[in-house]
């Protein structure tokens, strides 16, 4: 009898395997079962072009409406997965509905952290991970004339660059003493602030959101922030984006093994063996870093998905791969390769003034990790050198007359 695989989450790593899987020659049932009411579609626009306007819902979609009906995918969309029975074999839906399966990928992402203050379930606060969120703050975009931005991180200073570029007053509060403070080096996060600063953006680092003040003509919606520091800000609209949490909720009460998202090894198995898992929601071993690591990003869904689909039908592909990431803002466009982790300096390659730069860092004489700033060439560069775990001369590394490349030694 043909074996019926069910994919948990309709999101980028779903969307990847379910490809990879027909690309492989399953020719059994394929389930998908996604919480959203879209087809599979890529985040990373909702924070700079879709939130901007500038991008139609359509040119979100990952795959067309086609390939699902070609590649004979059942979709069960706008319905979430609420438990899972890993003795039965069997995935209930909210719906009521019982899928039986053979083997199950698990790709359900990550959710917002949600701030706990008083206030914070007031209406005008918006959190930016979906579609439908980004609908709800369009609504409310055209209407408003100042945004407050908790969070200076990817979504906290993507959004800004967006909310300025659609007439809004922007301030940005960051808790950390710096932006980007979790992933990229002081240096860039210097130059992303006078950037933001340039544009209009005010950034309030070092500061705590202590709750949220209503209106007094309309006690249900938010009115302004207010902070440890005793410092109020004013706003129509307020977009938090402080961070993720893997979703685990139906994997960890089904039993499996979780820590920091979903365990799974690189062959992306987790503790039951016919369950898989990929992307955001996923903990992994990294060889390269020698730690179990949590990735975000669409190159790690999308290349942990591939290896999941070609383990699900017996293969043994391992995921160990250099991770890549990327932000726009405004007319930057900061690419980086590989974990700034365990790093013992940083190199800045190239002039910040000239808006073309990268920060380097380095153990001892190996290039662990880059980022780069307006400098895709650079950044492909560096990007195979981590991957070979060259050693490179510092000195020549720091020289912009030099090839990156012909920094090796
Ligand atoms: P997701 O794409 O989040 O998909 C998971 C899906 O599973 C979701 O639809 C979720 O609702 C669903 N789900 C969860 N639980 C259940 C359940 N029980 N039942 C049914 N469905 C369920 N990354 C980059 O590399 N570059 C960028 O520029 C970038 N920009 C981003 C901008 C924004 C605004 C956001 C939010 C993210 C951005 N990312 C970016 C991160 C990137 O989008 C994620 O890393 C990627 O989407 C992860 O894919 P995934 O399939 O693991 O999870
Ligand atoms: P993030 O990159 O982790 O940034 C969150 C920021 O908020 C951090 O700087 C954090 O400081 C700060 N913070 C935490 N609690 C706070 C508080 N109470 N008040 C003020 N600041 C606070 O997460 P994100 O920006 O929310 O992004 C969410 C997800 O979307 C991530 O998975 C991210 O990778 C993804 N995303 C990616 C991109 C991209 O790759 N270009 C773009 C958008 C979104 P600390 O670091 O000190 O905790």
């Amino acid at each position: 009898m043909a074996e019926t695989f069910v994919i948990v989450g309709a999101g980028q790593a779903a969307a990847q395997a379910t490809e990879a899987l027909r690309r492989g020659g399953f020719a059994g049932r394929l389930v998908l079962v996604g919480d959203e009411r879209e087809l599979p579609y890529q985040r990373p626009p909702l924070s700079k072009k879709f939130l901007a306007g500038e991008l139609p819902l359509e040119r979100l979609s990952i795959k067309p409406p086609t390939f699902y009906e070609q590649a004979r995918v059942e979709l069960r969309l706008g319905v979430a997965a609420e438990a899972l029975d890993l003795a039965k074999r069997e995935l209930v839906l909210a719906d009521g509905e019982r899928l039986g399966y053979d083997r199950l990928l698990l790709a359900t992402g990550t959710g917002p952290r949600r701030l706990t203050v008083p206030g914070a379930d007031l209406a005008g606060i918006h959190y930016l991970r979906t579609v439908a969120d980004v609908d709800r703050i369009r609504a409310e975009v055209g209407a408003a004339r100042r945004a407050v931005i908790v969070g200076g991180g990817y979504i906290g200073l993507e959004v800004a660059a967006t909310c300025r570029g659609l007439g809004l007053e922007v301030d940005v509060l960051e808790m950390a003493e710096r932006v980007m403070n979790r992933v990229v080096a002081a240096e860039l996060s210097a130059f992303f602030a006078l950037e933001h600063a340039r544009a209009g953006v005010r950034i309030h680092t070092q500061t705590l959101v202590s709750g949220f003040r209503a209106r007094s003509d309309s006690p249900r919606q938010v009115a302004s922030v207010e902070t440890l520091g005793g410092v109020e800000f004013p706003a129509d609209l307020v977009i938090v984006g402080v961070g993720v949490v893997p979703l685990t909720g139906l994997a960890a009460g089904a039993g499996l093994a979780c820590e920091n998202g979903i365990a799974v090894d690189e062959y992306a198995r987790t503790s039951d063996p016919h369950v898989y898992a990929a992307g955001d929601c996923t903990s992994q071993p990294s060889l390269r870093y020698g730690r179990r690591i949590r990735l975000e990003s669409v190159d790690n869904a999308f290349e942990q998905a591939k290896t999941a689909a070609a383990n699900l039908q017996g293969g043994s592909v391992v995921h160990d791969r250099v991770p890549w990431f990327w932000s726009d803002q405004y007319d930057l466009k900061l690419l980086i390769a590989g974990l700034n982790v365990d790093y013992d300096r940083v190199i800045v390659r190239g002039d910040p003034a000239t808006r073309s730069f990268a920060c380097c860092y380095l153990r001892g004489q190996e290039l662990l990790a880059i980022d780069c700033v307006n400098d895709p060439k650079d950044y492909m560069a560096a990007k195979k050198l981590i991957a070979e775990r060259a050693r490179v001369d510092p000195g020549r590394l720091a020289d912009v007359a030099i090839a990156l490349k012909d920094s090796v030694l």
